[in-house]
């Protein structure tokens, strides 16, 4: 079983790579980008580039367009109601920031906020912070045995204190998507607001924000086969009016005195400065390829892949998953192999995959794990990337063994 990708050919960079990385397996980290996003790229600066929303002139106004041309296909992808609900940021990172700051003045002290066991640093530390600014509690959801957040103990202890809700839709560790529609809907129940980190989520299948009905919704587009320096945060427009601003400067203000001004709402209101133009420009051109793949197929390569990639992972002795990943990539470790010799070796063998901690330290910690290591697909991925590396890690396990 081949399990060839027909879009690989869409993807420069394979046919970039070098004898020193034949094997991308680390998508989960950033995924590589389609020619449609390198063109658009190049086609936005070679075009002559200007700033958004300040210039009558044409450069200045083809720019403005463009880039809220690609608002709008945000909007789209992820089923808003209105453009005005999409922020653009410089990552997932940035948008929970925005929020952990934009939020801050909603809580009194002794108040919750609830996050789980299994965030990343991005969905941990901004709360973890604010708790620690505003004297709250950071209530910290544990795990059932599968690895997901445990509704009975979510329910148990998600109270009326509980101000906010933020938790990941898929894990980057486990690979498992969380139960969210019931933690939602417990948030809703409880009065608190809820932030989904989408940030591997939004990689796989699409999501439709009003089926979903979180307050607020982020990810990278770097992930999502778009460039880097660019995020998404989506909020529903109640949640959006509650927000305060954060960070200051140009475009983001209606009316500036030397000691007052006021402030735009959404989006703009959250956008200081020069936004990422050529990066939201190219961001749009992902997703309208993304828009021109046949969803079903994609989802079922990256099924059949996916299967294959456990299949053979199980083959190894000695070799332990973390859990029993959904989708898109699976973490383990390998019995008396520390993690970082054996991607060192991956490496050297032109295989790149991920170890360590996964940017969840306080996850490994309670799994008594210093580190592990992670394979992850893309739509790009194939069968022969998978051989590649089983053969690698056969070879790096005989030497470390
Ligand atoms: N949350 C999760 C679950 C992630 O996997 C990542 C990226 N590793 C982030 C948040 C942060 O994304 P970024 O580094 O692009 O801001």
């Amino acid at each position: 079983m081949s399990l060839p990708s027909p879009w690989r050919a869409d993807f420069p960079a394979f046919a970039a790579f070098g004898r020193d990385c034949q094997t991308y397996l680390d998508s989960a980290a950033t995924a590589q980008k389609p020619q449609a996003v390198l063109d658009a790229l190049l086609g936005y600066y070679a075009g002559g580039a200007a700033n958004v929303h300040r210039a009558q002139h044409a450069p200045g106004e083809r720019a403005t367009l463009a880039f809220e041309g690609a608002r709008a296909k945000v909007a789209a992808w992820l089923n808003a109601d209105s453009a005005s609900q999409i922020v653009f940021t410089r990552g997932a990172t940035e948008s929970l920031n925005l929020l952990a700051y934009g939020l801050e003045h909603l809580f009194a002290a002794g108040e919750q906020i609830a996050v789980s066991a299994l965030e990343h640093h991005a969905n941990l530390l901004p709360w973890q912070q604010l708790a620690q600014r505003r004297g709250l509690e950071l209530l910290v959801l544990p795990l059932d045995a599968a690895g997901d957040i445990d509704l009975e103990q979510a329910e148990r202890l998600i109270g009326p204190r509980t101000r906010l809700l933020a938790v990941s839709q898929l894990s980057n560790v486990l690979g498992r998507w969380q139960p969210l529609e019931a933690l939602l809907a417990l948030a809703r129940a409880r009065g608190a607001l809820s932030v989904v980190d989408g940030a591997q989520g939004a990689v796989h299948g699409r999501h439709d924000l009003q089926a979903l009905a979180c307050d607020f919704y982020v990810f990278s587009a770097h992930k999502l086969y778009g460039p880097d320096g660019l995020g998404v945060l989506y909020g529903r427009p109640r949640a959006l009016e509650r927000l305060r601003h954060w960070q200051f400067g140009g475009e983001m203000v209606q009316q500036a005195d030397y000691h007052e001004a006021h402030f735009r709402p959404a989006p703009l209101g959250f956008e200081a400065g020069t936004p990422a133009i050529g990066a939201a420009i190219a961001f749009g051109a992902a997703l309208d390829y993304l828009e021109g793949l046949d969803g079903e197929a994609v989802a079922a390569h990256e099924a059949a892949l996916h299967a294959r990639l456990l299949a053979g992972l199980r083959a190894f002795d000695g070799l332990r998953l973390l859990a029993e990943p959904h989708t898109a990539l699976a973490s383990f470790v390998v019995e008396g192999v520390h993690n970082a010799d054996l991607s060192q070796l991956l490496a050297e063998q032109g295989v790149a995959v991920r170890a360590g901690q996964h940017c969840a330290m306080p996850l490994l910690r309670r799994l008594g794990l210093p580190g592990a290591l992670r394979v992850s697909l893309g739509l790009y991925s194939e069968g022969d990337d998978l051989e590649r590396f089983f053969a690698a890690l056969h070879h790096a396990l005989a030497l470390l063994r």
